[in-house]
């Protein structure tokens, strides 16, 4: 029998895996557990367009056997089956190098975190086992094939006796060593506890063998142990569920076993709407932005389930951009099965949906600003450019849904406030709302164009971010307070006394002459100013566009 060589790649990302995963050993169940319903749910979808197949739900299981004395520990599954061919492709080759360059790029971050979650799949197993033993009869008839592997040296694949369709993954149980102890993965109830814990929705049956204890017949005091099969999963999806039935962690453990992200979800929403549409969704607003959010790889979207079937991994026509930042899945009845990519872009109860989830993300965010003002400061440090790109984008169609959910940092206390906490601490007398803008707040403060304002004792916002201005000019006021740069030239402010100005003006004007000629096609004009305290001299625009936004509108490429 020849032994293949597992492809470079998978060889490097196994080893890897092997080596750097022990603290989440125990997923290594959840991965087999959901290709075990994968290759059922196969069968099920092939079954909806060939009438061939019946798909009767109660043949369809997943069955989980411990033995201790052997040391094993059999997965096995009424699914599709693998061909010898499948076998090859699906269990010889292990990342594509999109996998592993990722995987590079966050090598200085928390390694193990982030490989546990991004999905280790059938490899997993070797992190509890010796050998892998996967017999397999595919669906599709023929003969049936064991592969077998002991980890990175390769596989071996033969001709083997199967007769049920399907496959049974056998892992040789690793023995203790000084610092890990294996024996847990052929326990029952640790068995029991790990597919409570990541594989309760699945949709088939888990079944397994628990032992428990009962009187004995015709005695008092005498008791035996008997064990009997016993489905261990509730098969309800999560979000079928009562909210009241569901913890914290519940939800915690959906976010990290669908991998809609590393961190952990700052706020979860759960939707079960009755109205004009049916839906129930799982929305979660995400603490740390995706390394990619801020690229054009990023992929906006929610799962989309049509009654518990998963019909789209992403859709993105669910999710406004200023949202974009939100994950989770949507499940409806209104949807229908055969839906396609083009029908979805023109379904009227998809477009209801997303219209609802909107409203509800903005009353969740609102809600957290109000309420949690910390974890909605966190949510904006991550965020909060979305949302002003949001106001900026679309001609300021969203500032209504979004003027309320920015913050800036205020010269007062230089903490962030929101426009509304700026509008109701104005001074009566003060016109504007005062910005200025800069690369950091520490050298905004050194503007001199600042002075006149905060000697006024104003409030200034501090615009850091290059979109700041640009999503301020879309709103052009709030409450009906026009915003006002402190390099503008007019700054509402400036005492009138236009004798004083004229006269100033008559005695200077050799000198501003002189200025603007050596100046010439820099400035166009030179005059005096009231608005400086210590500084000698001071930069401002007139019209719309500032200075800043000119130096960023002249960096853009063309
Ligand atoms: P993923 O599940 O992300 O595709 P895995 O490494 O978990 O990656 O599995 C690789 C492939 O092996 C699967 O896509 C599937 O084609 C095949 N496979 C694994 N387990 C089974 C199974 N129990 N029945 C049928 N096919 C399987
Ligand atoms: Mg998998």
């Amino acid at each position: 029998m020849e032994k293949k060589q597992f492809q470079a790649e998978s060889k490097r990302l196994l080893d890897m895996m092997i080596h750097s995963i022990y603290t989440q050993k125990e997923i290594f169940l959840r991965e087999l557990i959901s290709n075990a319903s994968d290759a059922i749910d196969k069968i099920y979808y092939l079954a909806l367009t060939d009438s061939n197949l019946t798909f009767d739900k109660d043949s369809y299981y997943i069955q989980i056997t411990a033995d201790k004395e052997n040391r094993t520990l059999t997965i096995r599954d009424t699914g599709i089956g693998m061909t010898q061919e499948e076998m090859e492709n699906n269990l010889g080759v292990i990342a594509k190098s999109g996998s592993l360059a990722f995987k590079k790029e966050n090598e200085s971050k928390d390694g193990h975190d982030i490989i546990g979650q991004f999905g280790v799949g059938f490899y997993s197993a070797f992190m509890v086992a010796d050998v892998v033993t996967v017999v397999s009869k595919s669906l599709t008839g023929g003969q049936a094939y064991k592969w077998e592997s002991a980890g990175a040296d390769g596989y071996t694949i033969e001709p083997w006796e199967k007769d049920a369709v399907g496959t049974e993954i056998t892992l040789k149980i690793k023995a203790n060593t000084e610092d890990e102890s294996y024996d847990e993965f052929l326990e029952e109830y640790r068995l029991k506890a790990i597919i409570k814990k990541y594989s309760d929705f699945i949709r088939y049956p888990i079944k397994m063998n628990v032992t428990s204890r009962r009187p004995k017949e015709g005695s008092e005091n005498e008791y035996e142990d008997f064990t009997e099969e016993q489905r261990v999963n509730s098969m309800v999806p999560i979000w079928r569920k009562n909210k009241n039935e569901l913890t914290n962690e519940d939800y915690e453990s959906f976010y990290n076993e669908k991998r809609y992200g590393f961190d952990k979800p700052l706020k979860h929403l759960h939707l079960h709407v009755d109205g004009a549409v049916v839906y129930q969704a799982i929305l979660y607003i995400p603490e740390n932005t995706p390394f990619d959010f801020y690229t054009k790889e990023y992929e906006k979207g929610l799962e989309l389930y049509a009654n518990g079937v998963l019909i789209m991994n992403k859709c993105g026509d669910l999710l406004p951009d200023h949202f974009s930042f939100v994950k989770g899945m949507v499940d409806s009845e209104s949807l229908s099965l055969n839906i396609s990519r083009e029908m979805l872009q023109h379904d009227r109860q998809l477009k209801l949906i997303a219209k609802n989830i909107a409203s509800k993300i903005k009353s969740a965010l609102q809600s957290l600003l109000k309420d949690e003002r910390e974890n909605y400061e966190q949510f904006y440090k991550s965020f909060g450019r979305q949302l002003k790109f949001g106001v900026y984008n679309d001609y300021g169609a969203n500032k209504e849904a979004l003027q309320d959910l920015l913050l800036f940092t205020s010269s007062k206390e230089k903490k962030l406030v929101t426009l509304d906490e700026y509008v109701s601490r104005m001074p009566e007398e003060q016109k504007y709302i005062y910005y200025a803008t800069g690369e950091t707040n520490e050298r905004i403060e050194k503007l001199p164009q600042t002075e006149l304002v905060a000697d006024k004792g104003y409030e200034i916002l501090y615009f850091t971010d290059d979109i700041d201005e640009f999503a301020i000019k879309m709103l052009m006021a709030y409450k009906d307070k026009e915003f006002r740069s402190v390099s503008s030239g007019d700054l509402g402010i400036e005492e009138e006394n236009k004798q004083e100005d004229e006269e100033l003006a008559k005695a200077n004007a050799d000198l501003f002459d002189y200025m603007k000629s050596q100046l010439s096609g820099k400035v166009s004009n030179v005059r005096a100013s009231k608005r400086l305290r210590s500084h000698p001299v001071c930069l401002t625009s007139q019209g719309e566009v500032s200075i800043e936004m000119e130096k960023i509108l002249r960096a853009m490429p063309n």
